[in-house]
Order: structure tokens, then sequence, then C-alpha cells
């Protein structure tokens, strides 16, 4: 019987399957339902979609003496038994389960949906869907002004296509960054061709068989060839909501401070994980970055093994839109009251801070990353800022 069973090859499984056999566990079996082995999920929107690194490059580090199981699913885990059921039916036992099942893509429900040559991008298998069919595409269409469809039509524009960005926001990013940092990045993307249309919302899809037009709610139509989607993500709680752990106000399964859920010997990580961050005074979060799903992953690993260990790492993020321009963000604000530039946005080199009251909730930094250590001092510190000192 296996010791530890983790469920998902992502980033934090990945990296929690790593923590337990470097620290000398013995037994572990890592599930997931990729048909690949644990790969860099941010290289589907960037090098892997522009062709610049090949499917060899992105796999993440070969795991020793862990028994890795791609397509394969586990469909029900019963905590009281401590078992997983996998899709062939046939049962594993575990002494200690960590879940890490990740999110699944926000899916458009409007008419014409289903037509051919519309896209969601998550895995490498869909990053190259989406390259061989823009292979001859006049027009590109993405739809959302997230993160997904900003570095993805940077990535196509990169290689040679025509892309149009429509989007609720008025500028693309303003809701995780705001509207300051949202305005660079849609100049950048502008600058390099690619056409953006704000406040657009889409109502369907038209075409014989395969998409040719995309309707919005104004009555603009636009040209699309191949759209990608990238309308956000819900985390993946389904096996366990219905393994009935508890689950938080923010969609996820809620964990404590070393990442334990209701159930015993269960632990989450990543996206799913609906975290008490000691480094913010308890507060719940749930975030969908790399490094958060990644550190969470050693963390929880460290845990399993019985070791008193929290998770009390700033989140950080970053992105690229092509080589044109990359950001790099630390702290999580949902909402804040306040935004402090310090250096030039107009010559990308900035950081932005973004204050809540009197306090320090993230920065993004465009060309500055220097500045992000003393973001890192005020977020672990929690001290009322300096206005003067962080605008410099
Ligand atoms: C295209 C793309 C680009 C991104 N770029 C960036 C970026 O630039 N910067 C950044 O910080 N973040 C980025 N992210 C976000 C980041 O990749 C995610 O936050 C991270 O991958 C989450 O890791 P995870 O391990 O929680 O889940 P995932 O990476 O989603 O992995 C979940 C795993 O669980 C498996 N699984 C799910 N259910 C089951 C089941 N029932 N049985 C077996 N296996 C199962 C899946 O197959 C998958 O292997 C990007 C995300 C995407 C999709």
């Amino acid at each position: 019987m296996p010791e530890y069973v983790i469920v998902g090859g992502g980033p934090a499984g990945h990296s929690a399957a790593r923590t337990l056999s470097e620290e000398g566990a013995q037994d572990i079996l890592l599930l997931s339902r990729d048909p690949d082995p644990p790969y860099d999920r941010t290289a589907v929107t960037k090098g892997y979609l522009r062709g610049e690194t090949s499917h060899d490059e992105v796999l993440l580090g070969a795991l020793d003496g862990v028994d890795l199981r791609v397509r394969t699913s586990v469909t029900k885990v019963d905590t009281g038994g401590h078992t997983v059921t996998l899709a062939d039916r046939s049962e594993a036992s575990y002494g200690k389960l960590l879940l890490a099942t990740g999110a699944n893509v926000h899916r458009l429900r409007v008419d014409g949906a289903a037509l051919e040559g519309i896209h969601y991008l998550r895995t490498l298998r869909t990053a190259d869907e989406v390259r061989e069919d823009a292979e001859g595409a006049g027009h590109v269409l993405l739809v959302g002004g997230s993160y997904i469809a900003t570095e993805v039509a940077a990535s196509l524009t990169a290689i040679g296509k025509r892309c149009t960005i429509v989007m609720l926001e008025e500028v693309v990013l303003e809701r995780t960054f705001g509207k300051q940092a949202g305005g660079y990045f849609q100049r950048v993307l502008t600058d390099h061709g690619v056409e953006i249309h704000p406040k657009q919302e889409l109502a369907r899809f038209e075409g014989e068989g395969r998409v040719s037009t995309a309707v919005m709610q104004s009555g603009d139509r636009y040209e699309a060839d191949v759209v990608v989607v990238g309308a956000g993500v819900q985390p993946d709680v389904s096996l366990a909501r219905a393994a009935g752990l508890d689950l938080g106000e923010r969609g996820g399964v809620l964990v404590d401070a070393r990442l334990r859920t209701s159930a015993p010997d269960v632990w989450a990580a990543g996206d799913i994980a609906e975290y008490e961050s000691v480094v913010h005074g308890g507060d719940r979060l749930r975030i969908e970055h790399w490094d958060v799903a990644e550190t969470q992953g050693h963390t929880a690993g460290l845990s399993m093994l019985g070791r008193d260990q929290v998770h009390d790492v700033i989140p950080y993020f970053f992105s690229d839109l092509a080589d044109w321009t990359s950001m790099e963000y630390i702290g999580q604000a949902y909402s804040w009251t306040e935004e402090i530039v310090r250096g030039s946005i107009d010559d990308a080199e900035f950081t932005i801070y973004y204050i809540d009251g009197d306090r320090l909730a993230g920065a993004l930094s465009v060309g500055r990353g220097d500045d992000l250590e003393r973001a890192r001092e005020l977020l672990v510190s929690r001290q009322p800022v300096d206005r003067a000192e962080l605008a410099g």
C-alpha cells in the first residue's frame, strides 16, 4: 500500500512528490489524468505556443522513487476508508493523501460555442491544437482581457498572426492589476499590432460547422478563423466536494496554515487550496499562480511528513507578453484603495504599489525587480507604508 498518494501532476503535486522523495520517504504514488508527465504549464501560452520551446524542454524534473501514473483519473476519495478509486474501478489505499487537482477552464455558454475552431488553453495538447489550427488562419480572436488572452495574443502576433482581443474590461488586466498597469500592457499590445476592443460582451459565435464570426451584444461583429477563450478558471474541487471536505467562500478546499483539509490525513495544495495565510494575518486566500502551487506542494510534502510546517511564502506571479515586456507581482491585493507609482510607466520601468488603507497589499514591477525586495519586507512586517519613500 502506498503511504503517500498525490492526486494531480501539476506543480503542486510534482513539488510535493519531489519533496517527499528528497526527504527520504518511500511508497509515493503520483496520479495524474494528464497524458503528459508533469510539465511547465506557464509555457503553454508562451515559448511552447510560439514553437520556441520543445515538449521535452518544458517537462519538469524526473521524480526518483516516485510511482508516476499518467492518464490515470481518480474518481473517488473515501476519507474514512483511506482509499482512492481510479477510473478503471481499481482502488488504492493511502496513509496520507494530497489533493492537487488544479483548475478547469470556464467554458462560455453562448450560441455557437460548440463550433470548431474555438479553443480553451490549459494543457500542452491544447497549445498544439491552437498552433495547428492557427497555421492557416487570417484572424485569431481572443475573448477576455486576462493574462491568458493577452499572453496568447502576444505569442501568436509574434509568430505572424493577426490578433484581436474583445473583452468586458476597459483595459486589459485591470481586474487584477488596475487601470494604470493595464493601460501600460494594453499600449504594449497595440503598439505591436494587436487590435483591442474594450467593453464588448460576446453574444454568440456564427459559422457553418466552423467558427467564422463573433457577434457582440453591441451588434459589432468580428471575423474569427480561430478563437481562443481566456475567461477564467474554476478550482477543480469535484473530488473534494464528493468526499465531504469543507469548502471555502472562494470556491476552494478549506485548509489550515499547514495545508491540512477538514479530513484526517488529507492535504490540499495549489489552485484548489483556500488556505490560511500566516503572512496575511491569517486571511484566507486562494491563488492561481505557478509559484504558489509549487511552494505549497513543498509545504504540503513536509507537512505530510509530520513536520510542523506552515505555508509562510509571499505569493509571487510573473507574466510575459512575448519578448516585448515582462512583469512580476508579489502579494495578493483582492482590492486596494490607492496605487503609488515608482519610476516611469511611459519608460516601461516602474513599480506600482497597491495600498489598502495604510498597508501594502501587493506590488507589480516592470523592469524594476529590485523594488520588490522592499515590498516583500513591507508585506511581511505589515507596517504602515511611508508613501514618499515608496514613490522614491
Ligand atoms: C496556460 C496557462 C499559463 C499560465 N501562466 C502562468 C504564468 O505565467 N505565471 C503564473 O504564475 N501562473 C501561470 N499560470 C497558472 C499556473 O500554471 C497554475 O496556477 C498552476 O499550474 C496550478 O498548479 P496546480 O498544481 O494547483 O494545478 P494544475 O497545474 O492545474 O495541475 C492539476 C493536475 O491535476 C490533474 N487532475 C485533476 N483532477 C484529477 C483527477 N481526478 N485525477 C487525476 N488527476 C487529476 C490534472 O490532470 C493536472 O495534472 C498559467 C496557467 C495556465 C493554464
